[in-house]
């Protein structure tokens, strides 16, 4: 009578401690002749004959009985409106021949109800819980616990959990790493994503929530913990997008006496092993790509690797043909023109006016505007150079090297444009992990490209082979940081860390020119004996939702915030009364619009 679920080598009870005897995904032909009791909402209810009950696990047909002697079962489940919760109590029979349901797991039996229950009605619901229906997001977040109940979410809320089962299991149980929650009332660290304020009662004085428990997992291996692991929530005040939430999870990982390959072969064991069954198998090691060259082809620190249309420098061919305003822009220092070719072309217009498109004719001419500056013999010079083949379509960059991000974009939007018409270029089911390596250990502020930012964050350590370029040329250091990429998305990021508190010093006050008092902890606990130590933080929602194939981080979250970072269901952020606020100092000023939008 005991069920259990298998799950590679884990078997688990699912009816325990619970009154039911089985799950409605559960009863087979084996079953047949046994009494059994379940639990489940109603999916489907129909002229008073039959209903079909769902829980988590699946779909089971109940034979409402038509005697005399049920008369009382049968009014009460009658009446039941879909997605009322009831339990029943019946026998497992089989179902009449021929009339057997293939496309249903249980689909060989039925439930003669004997006894019946409703333990819950279900009033009018905002939209049908049936898969197929669809319902704007904005609602589904209104009535997430509705949502909740899908087939689609249950999987990947249930996948999500046995990652993460597995995760723990292979890096606690195989690798000694302990796990150690980390506080989340802090302080602001300098150098990095903005974060949310929480008010103290102590006058003028703010926690910061963590953006990533960066500080606390390095203090932990000053003090000794050697392996941290968590499963850790963090925060960042940047607003909702498709792939961004202001709350989200990482695994987070920190290890001492380790280097960059150490970490890498670390994370690739720990995603074979908790890879799920049902997306096939990974290869291990990922290839790896450096900074720079991933910016040269794909125009990136993301590339996605699964399909070719790489970026070309085509900058010595482009010299060479005379033509005015193309050797003007040439002649700037960092120009280059750079180029993809879209086999079968179907991009559309572009914005922006230094690009250039070049159509290949059926008759093998050029159509550009730039053609009219070109001689036969030139035009197929640069056919050759970008080997260009019948109908396809080259995008060229002319200007400042960073165009190459533009093209990336471009590339990637042609990709998309090239699918939507029905070519094959990215095949689902490919998981093309790439390590990107080598970055600077600087990059200008995109704000003032005069100062300098962390490409990482100001923890991280330079390249062993840079180490002094740090003191000469800041600009020029190449960093021990490491991102994971898994198909065009960063899934992890992580370095090497500085443990030597004066660099960590020279770094902060020197290079970022940040004021090093907001961490004097950090500081001084690096000159008390800190071992050299790495780690790496792995974006769990975005993993899961690239194993699950879904375009939103929000369908493998419970209960995600909007857009706009708001929770439609529970109405989150709030007012609170000028009482409330008192105990913190706090008032709050009223545009005069907001206190009208309020009063409505
Ligand atoms: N704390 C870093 C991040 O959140 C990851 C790391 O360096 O381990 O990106």
């Amino acid at each position: 009578r005991v069920h259990c679920l298998r799950s590679r080598n884990a078997v688990f009870y699912v009816n325990s401690f619970a009154a039911r005897t089985n799950t409605c995904g559960e009863l087979r032909a084996a079953h047949i002749g046994q009494e059994v009791t379940l639990c489940g909402w109603i999916q489907y209810q129909r002229q008073g004959l039959f209903l079909v009950l769902r829980d988590f696990q699946g779909l089971t047909q109940i034979i409402i009985p038509q005697d005399e002697a049920h008369s009382h079962v049968r009014k009460l489940l009658s009446n039941a409106p879909v997605e009322s919760v009831v339990r029943v109590t019946g026998i497992v029979s089989s179902r009449p021949p021929g009339q057997e349901n293939l496309k249903m797991p249980t689909g060989d039996i039925e439930v003669k109800v004997e006894t019946a229950e409703v333990l819950n009605f279900c009033k009018k619901l905002p939209f049908e819980i049936k898969d197929f229906i669809k319902k704007s997001e904005a609602l589904r977040m209104q009535y997430r616990y509705l949502d909740l109940r899908s087939s689609q979410l249950q999987h990947n809320l249930r996948l999500r959990s046995q990652v993460v089962m597995r995760m723990r299991e292979y890096l606690c149980n195989h690798h000694g790493f302990v796990d150690v929650e980390t506080p989340t009332l802090f302080k602001r660290t300098p150098g990095g994503a903005k974060e949310f304020l929480v008010p103290s009662r102590e006058v003028g004085k703010f926690y910061s929530l963590p953006q990533s428990p960066q500080q606390f997992k390095q203090l932990l291996m000053i003090g000794g913990l050697d392996r941290y692991f968590q499963v850790a929530r963090c925060y960042r005040d940047e607003g909702s997008r498709p792939d961004r939430q202001p709350e989200f999870t990482q695994i987070d990982i920190e290890m001492s006496f380790v280097d960059q390959a150490g970490i890498q072969r670390l994370i690739e064991g720990l995603l074979q092993y908790s890879w799920p069954e049902e997306r096939g198998p990974i290869t291990t090691p990922f290839p790896s790509m450096t900074y720079e060259e991933a910016l040269a082809d794909y125009g990136t620190d993301k590339p996605d690797t699964r399909f070719g249309m790489k970026i070309m420098d085509i900058s010595d061919t482009l010299r060479r043909l005379d033509i005015g305003f193309v050797q003007n822009v040439l002649s700037y220092p960092h120009s280059t023109a750079k180029a993809i070719c879209i086999p079968r072309g179907v991009v559309k217009g572009s914005t922006d006016m230094n690009i250039f498109f070049l159509l290949i004719l059926p008759d093998g001419s050029l159509k550009s505007l730039l053609t009219k500056f070109l001689s036969e013999e030139q035009q197929s010079e640069l056919i050759q150079a970008l080997n260009m083949q019948v109908d396809d379509v080259v995008l060229l960059a002319a200007g400042d090297h960073k165009r190459c991000s533009a093209l990336g974009s471009l590339r990637l939007e042609s990709a998309d444009l090239l699918e939507a018409a029905g070519m094959v270029l990215r095949d689902p089911a490919a998981l093309h992990f790439l390590w990107v390596v080598d970055f600077p250990l600087f990059l200008p502020k995109e704000e003032n490209p005069s100062e300098l930012e962390s490409a990482h964050h100001p923890f991280t350590a330079p390249h062993p082979s840079d180490t002094n370029l740090l003191y000469s040329d800041p600009t020029k250091v190449r960093s021990q940081h490491y991102d994971l990429v898994l198909n065009g998305s960063e899934i992890g990021g992580g370095s090497i860390r500085i443990h030597n508190a004066e660099q960590q010093r020279f770094v902060l006050e020197k290079v970022l020119k940040e004021d090093s008092e907001v961490l004097s902890h950090l500081l001084e606990a690096l000159e008390f004996g800190a071992p050299p130590h790495g780690g790496i933080a792995l974006g769990l929602d975005r993993l899961i939702s690239l194993i699950v194939g879904s375009p939103s981080i929000r369908d493998v979250i419970a209960f995600p915030k909007s857009f706009r970072g708001r929770d439609l269901m529970g109405n989150a952020p709030d007012y609170v009364t000028p009482e409330e606020l008192e105990p913190y100092h706090i008032h709050v000023s009223w545009p005069a619009a907001e206190t009208e939008a309020k009063k409505n």
